[in-house]
């Protein structure tokens, strides 16, 4: 039996379709093997929203090469973004790379890995779809703690952000079936898992039309969260300019829809958000800010933002700074700008920012972020949560970690609690990173 080593890079999207990818080789009667040593194949799903992404992929090709002299059997493949932004030249640049394959054609894949094979050639599948999600595939499910399970809901993007190549390389939006939705979360629960995660590149704009009726997000969120009251659910990823009051109101009245939203701002200056392609301004997201604190006071809210972004000015990063303050993220990924080939911004703007002054900047935000995450991670001290448990804590064997809604981690004593066990855990302590609490009851 042929064996493939799958390594994944850059998104939760990429995450879930490593594992339609393996579920689609199994089913050919390929094995999947965790040692890379044991391999005929790499698979490398690869990530290309940054170029450090890029050249992290770059760098691992180079350190491959030394296990294909020890097995010159091994055939290295490249999936993912990277694939479908650089197609076939891709496999001229890094020698060593057999077949490109890019995120709608992983079908091809056992055909694609015969070719190489047996005819000894190289080859490349990129082309993108418009109808395809996979929704019949059922996920082999790779490194999981069988406790928590992503759920691929959509693919593709339309949004166009000047900055983002996610359109050129997902294709156009799609969306999956419901009924194969909840049957996968359903699958799962009865498997034992205690939580899904829907994932699209912007959920809120999840439609499928089933005759005269059309199945949106928030319908889908209650079909998943009716699966059962003990399996919570999660998604990602928002777009403010969709995230509409139907939705809070589903997740509000249930407990089981975890109470965390991921809601990019990407800017605080609307010069900014119009020159990035936002469809939103500050008066827009903020709106939406107060209508989760409305319909769901004990929200956790987090976000990615851009530092120095074409032409951003000192003020308007002053802006960021100021819709850090108002909004008061319970975590940020925050970013430099690199501008990405063949995006609206490379094509329009330019990349005039000088690097130190953008390093500046984002060391800001971060350190802004850092105060207002240890100051709300202060506010958790006496509060007792719900948790449920993923494993030993990092740092000592003697304690476990868990999370509740809000997708905080809790870090507390172990006792003789089992991870994928619901407990009630009291906050004693924090960092701005961790809750430290006391085990309350099991
Ligand atoms: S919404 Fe914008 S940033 Fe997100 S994937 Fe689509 S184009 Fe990229």
């Amino acid at each position: 039996m042929s064996k493939i080593y799958i390594e994944t890079y850059g998104c939760q999207m990429n995450f879930a379709d490593s594992e339609i990818v393996a579920s689609l080789l199994q089913k050919e009667g390929y094995g999947v093997t965790k040692e890379i040593a044991e391999a005929d194949y790499v698979l490398i799903n690869t990530c290309a929203i940054r170029d450090n992404a890029e050249q992290r992929i770059r760098k691992r090709l180079r350190e491959l090469r030394a296990q294909q002299q020890h097995n010159p059997q091994l055939r290295i493949g490249i999936l993912g973004c990277m694939a479908e932004r650089l197609q076939s030249q891709l496999m001229v640049e890094e020698e060593n790379v057999s077949f490109v394959v890019g995120p709608d054609a992983y079908r091809r894949l056992p055909e694609l890995l015969r070719q190489v094979r047996t005819l000894g050639v190289k080859a490349a599948e990129t082309e993108l779809s418009t109808t395809e999600t996979y929704d019949d595939i059922e996920p082999v499910r790779l490194n999981s703690n069988g406790i928590s399970a992503y759920i691929s809901i959509m693919r593709g993007c339309q949004n166009y952000c000047a900055y983002c190549v996610v359109p050129y390389t997902r294709g156009r939006e799609r969306s999956r079936d419901p009924e194969t939705i909840v049957a996968e979360a359903r699958s799962l629960w009865q498997q034992g898992y205690k939580e899904v995660t829907l994932l699209g590149q912007n959920v809120n704009s999840y439609r499928w039309k089933d005759g005269e009726n059309t199945v949106d997000f928030p319908e889908l969120m209650r079909r998943v969260a009716e699966v059962s009251p003990r399996m919570r659910v999660r998604f990602a990823t928002s777009h403010p300019k969709d995230l509409s009051d139907k939705l809070l109101e589903v997740m509000a009245s249930y407990d089981n829809i975890c109470k965390c939203i991921h809601l990019p701002v990407q800017s605080g200056s609307d010069r900014m958000l119009k020159l990035m392609n936002r469809h939103y301004d500050s008066a827009w997201y903020l709106d939406r800010i107060a209508a989760i604190r409305r319909y769901m006071p004990d929200c956790s809210i987090t976000t990615d933002v851009i530092a120095g972004f074409c032409s951003e000015t000192e003020e308007e990063h002053q802006m960021t700074l100021e819709m850090f303050s108002k909004v008061r993220y319970d975590y940020a990924y925050m970013f430099k700008f690199s501008m990405r080939p063949n995006t609206y911004a490379e094509k329009h703007l330019v990349d005039d920012v000088p690097d130190e002054v953008k390093t500046r900047r984002l060391e800001e935000i971060i350190a802004l972020q850092g105060q207002i995450a240890l100051e709300n991670n202060q506010q958790e001290i006496g509060k007792t949560y719900e948790v449920l448990v993923e494993g030993e804590s990092h740092r000592s064997k003697e304690q476990l970690f868990g999370r509740n809604s809000q997708n905080k981690v809790i870090v507390f004593d172990r006792h003789d609690v089992l991870p994928g066990q619901y407990v009630r855990v009291k906050v004693v302590r924090c960092t701005a990173a961790t809750l430290i609490g006391e085990l309350v009851d099991a």
